[in-house]
């Protein structure tokens, strides 16, 4: 028998891992829930949920080709080896089949998994899966991996163009085995539940995932570059916790998008090459990941900018935590997140630099919070947004580029239609007065809505004083 451990890529269409397993013979599926190891990592109790919810998917898909799921607990990771050894020894297991996942804990368990089973006698295989390249085969004429995205980006296209990752064979049904599968938990201890109505927005299931792929693709991918910045509108695919999971694959995501552009990546539709563009983002902060393992650790990828003086201020946090800024956009925002399990990439970026800008507060801070409320919370994605608004990233915003929550407000939410969704207590401001309900005047401002906890004006100057004082990297940046 063959097995296939599942981790972030529940689904049966376009597995690599699984086509191979089933490829070498009759297949059984294990799935290891990690409840301790998943707390270490903020994994968000909305994420955890949504992995339940798809595995019991999965499971039923898996059984129509009567591949039974196991399913198998370990406190962490490090008891991984032991698990599987036993079970491969219990069923007689010749091969265990894995997508690769990036990081340096997972790097790290699969090589002690590897080992452990490589001692019995069993084989271990890895397979690229969640990316489009290797790790490593992406690299600069030196032989470096890219620190600037559009160069990156450069040689993707480049070998796009030559080999396009196809995408792979779903398995046939084999014939049945003699193993049932195990029941699916609803709920793993220290995780609570999320309410039906974050759960509502989020069906779980492979169906579901190819429903926003295809809708995205067939009715929004063309306004997407004009659309995408604005959080009251539905212009994004809403993906990312699929992709997270592993529920659809980057590789269905962009034969999809080249499916309605003709085939093209650079030329055609602005929309789609726009889109096709974020995918690569997500590849190229993956890529990051591996090449410069400090990322793993928290640590800046710009190590001069570790010397920042971050403010220690848990009340300032815990307001922007709570959505109690006084900043509607910022509000609105953090209650989306709080909410929904995800907010808007515009929003993102404007709430980071708020509190790593105006606040000066270290977005480490930030990063741990978006990870413990994020559906789609992604170590890579997560800490090369983070980095990237922080000014300490590769190929971050230079630190003198702050965003002013205001303006972001005014240009991207003229109307106010995302404040009032989020914050009712400000339905009856007009859209000047929306973006900062203090111009309304009067000596309490808005009933029920705190004043702004920072002037925007001097909390900039004091964030541009304290990038200012780092050694000269930063300041180079400034006359690029
Ligand atoms: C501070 C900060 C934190 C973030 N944390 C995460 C995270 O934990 N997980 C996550 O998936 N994304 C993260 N992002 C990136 C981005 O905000 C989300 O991927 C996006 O909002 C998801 O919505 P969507 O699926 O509708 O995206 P679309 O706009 O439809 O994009 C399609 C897919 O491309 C990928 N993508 C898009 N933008 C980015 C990006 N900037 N970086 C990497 N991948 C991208 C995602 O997989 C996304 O689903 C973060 C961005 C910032 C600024």
């Amino acid at each position: 028998m063959h097995l296939i451990w599942l981790r972030t890529d529940l689904r049966l269409h376009d597995n690599t891992a699984l086509a191979a397993a089933c490829r070498r013979g009759p297949t059984a599926a294990i799935y290891v829930i990690t409840p301790e190891q998943w707390l270490a990592h903020d994994d968000a109790p909305c994420k955890v949920d949504f992995w339940l919810r798809n595995l019991q998917h999965l499971s039923q898909a898996l059984g129509t080709l009567n591949i039974p799921l196991l399913i198998r607990t370990a406190a962490t990771w490090e008891e991984v080896p032991g698990v599987l050894s036993a079970l491969c020894r219990k069923l007689s297991v010749a091969s265990v089949h894995v997508n690769e996942e990036y990081g340096i804990h997972e790097s790290r368990r699969d090589a002690a998994v590897a080992k452990a089973l490589e001692a019995d006698g069993v084989t271990f295989h890895s397979y690229l899966d969640q990316l489009f390249f290797q790790p490593g085969s992406v690299l600069t004429k030196t032989g470096t991996y890219f620190q600037v995205f559009s160069q990156f980006r450069k040689v993707c296209y480049t070998r796009l163009h030559s080999a396009l990752p196809p995408i792979v064979p779903t398995p046939e049904a084999q014939a049945p085995l003699k193993l049932d599968s195990d029941a699916v938990p609803t709920t793993v201890e220290g995780f609570e539940t999320p309410s039906e109505s974050l759960r509502a927005l989020w069906p779980a299931g492979e169906d579901e995932a190819r429903r926003r792929l295809d809708a995205f693709a067939d009715q929004q991918i063309s306004y997407y570059k004009d659309e995408r910045d604005y959080p009251a509108k539905p212009g994004t695919s809403q993906l990312s916790a699929y992709l997270a999971a592993g529920v659809v694959s980057p590789r269905q995501c962009l034969h999809a998008a080249l499916q309605t552009n003709q085939g093209e990546f650079e030329s055609g539709d602005i929309g789609a090459i726009t889109w096709i563009n974020e995918l690569l983002w997500r590849e190229f902060y993956k890529h990051i990941l591996v090449g410069y393992p400090r990322v793993s650790r928290h640590r800046a990828f710009r190590p001069e900018t570790e010397a920042v003086a971050w403010r220690h201020a848990p009340k300032e946090l815990a307001a922007w935590q709570q959505a109690r800024t006084g900043l509607p956009i910022i509000d609105a925002a953090m209650r989306q997140l709080l909410e929904t399990g995800w907010m808007h990439n515009r929003l993102r970026m404007v709430v980071a630099m708020f509190l790593t800008k105006n606040l000066l507060i270290d977005w480490r801070e930030g990063e741990r919070f978006f990870m413990r409320h994020l559906i789609d919370g992604d170590l890579a994605a997560n800490n090369g947004g983070w980095q990237w608004s922080a000014s300490t990233g590769t190929d971050s915003a230079p630190y003198f580029r702050i965003f002013s929550p205001l303006s972001q407000s005014e240009k991207f939410d003229g109307e106010g239609v995302f404040i009032k969704r989020w914050l009712p207590e400000l339905a009856a401001l007009n859209k000047k007065q929306v973006h900062n309900p203090e111009s309304v005047g009067g000596l309490f401002g808005v009933a029920d809505y705190p004043r702004p906890m920072v002037d925007l004006k001097h909390s900039r100057e004091r964030a541009l004083a304290a990038f200012r004082s780092l050694p000269q990297r930063q300041e180079a940046a400034e006359h690029e």
